[in-house]
């Protein structure tokens, strides 16, 4: 069904090309679209086939916690737009955070991570996996002396999030990978803010790449998936064998509607991400509003770093309002369009109160850290025209 040379070469195609037919393998009946395969098992010819896939000397497929079609197109797609050799689809964000992560360390290892994580990453560093032995400091992530003296040659891995949720800090790539190497510790970035669209941090010299697929590649709040992004090597011998055994492997559903969501993922990044900063321009000065976070503002505190990482702002615009909880809870009561939820990266714009949501379980002392104040608001601009959802966050301030 090949048609001609250029089609065997996904990995030279233009971004676009890669997201609408990167990893398709249509089966004999020639279906324009992906096939769902919906099933969790597989039959075979003859014993000796079944023989030879669990030798490992035929690569097909024998039990879905293991593979499947659907979601090798997926990853397969994934891993071209990424530029990475090897994609692992697993059934969420966090699945992948966890995995990246506890494939590679072991009791007695030590962990340096930055500080501004979302919630469930936050939790995973300081408290799920220090029960199995593995220590942990946390550091500003705009702070290069910070990573300097906290990696030491202990460290097996360097974990960060950039932008950060939901305080959209972001941290120099280039340089933290540099600081990791040269420590022999393997770094792990949470990609999620950025997407794979506007920002590429392998190219900065990270080891491994985490999704949540549930955010911008679905991007109409109906799945949750994840990836992990690495090198062939990491995935097999890392990855596979924690994973396979472990068990948290995506629906074949799920990556289905990721694969289909990767199609038009470039087109919804690039105009969420043109809407969010004419939503950020718009916030600037209003009265009530003390600050607007946004990368691609010349008022962020990195905004050079910004300039250079991101290849657009994001999706995400983060401010903040006098008055606190109270304050920030009645400009959420009185939007009209905007919807109040803690997901990100729809097509419909939501809006979340980190402080009393996302980063509740935390606690106080941790926000602080953090930047996360009472009266902080975080915005994700969905496909609505922008124009709509400043007049309904300006006429719900005002009310
Ligand atoms: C949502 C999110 C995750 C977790 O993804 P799930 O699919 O919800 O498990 C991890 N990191 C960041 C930055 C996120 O926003």
């Amino acid at each position: 069904m090949k048609k001609d040379v250029k089609s065997s070469s996904p990995s030279r195609w233009g971004e676009n090309t890669k997201l609408v037919r990167g990893g398709l393998d249509r089966s004999p009946h020639g279906e324009t679209s992906e096939a769902l395969f919906l099933n969790s098992g597989f039959v075979y010819d003859e014993p000796e086939t079944a023989e030879k896939r669990f030798a490992g000397e035929d690569d097909g497929y024998v039990y879905g916690r293991y593979g499947n079609p659907t979601v090798t197109m997926f990853e397969e797609r994934l891993r071209l737009l990424e530029g990475a050799e090897a994609c692992y689809a697993l059934a969420s964000g966090m699945a992948s955070v966890f995995g990246a992560l506890a494939c590679q360390l072991k009791a007695g290892d030590h962990i340096v991570s930055s500080k501004a994580l979302f919630g469930s990453c936050y939790q995973v560093i300081t408290s799920i996996l220090p029960r199995f032995g593995i220590r942990f400091t946390l550091v500003d992530g705009s702070d290069l002396d910070a990573w300097r003296s906290a990696i030491t040659p202990d460290t097996r891995c360097v974990f960060l999030e950039t932008p950060s949720n939901p305080t959209l800090e972001v941290i120099d790539l280039a340089a933290v990978c540099e600081i990791a190497k040269a420590a022999g510790a393997s770094i792990v970035v949470d990609n999620v803010f950025a997407t794979p669209v506007l920002q590429k941090p392998l190219s900065y010299g990270a080891d491994v790449v985490v999704y949540s697929g549930t955010k911008h590649m679905d991007g109409q709040g109906r799945v949750l998936g994840g990836a992990i992004l690495s090198t062939r090597k990491f995935k097999e011998e890392l990855l596979k064998p924690f994973l396979r055994h472990t068990g948290p492997s995506i629906s074949p559903f799920n990556a289905w509607v990721l694969l289909k969501g990767l199609e038009t993922l470039k087109l919804r990044v690039l105009h969420q991400s043109q809407s969010a900063r004419q939503v950020a321009e718009a916030l600037v000065g209003l009265k009530d509003i003390t600050r607007v976070i946004y990368p691609h503002l010349d008022s962020h505190p990195q905004a050079d770093l910004c300039q250079r990482q991101m290849a657009a702002g994001g999706t995400m615009v983060t401010f903040e309002v006098t008055g606190g909880k109270e304050k920030a809870f009645n400009l959420l009561r009185h939007l009209q369009l905007v919807d109040i939820s803690n997901n990100l990266g729809d097509a419909k714009s939501l809006i979340t109160h980190p402080a009393t949501t996302t980063h509740r379980n935390i606690g106080a002392e941790a926000r602080a850290a953090m930047g996360i104040t009472d009266g902080m608001l975080r915005l994700s601009v969905g496909l609505e025209d922008a124009e709509d959802v400043i007049d309904d966050v300006k006429q719900a301030i005002s009310a």
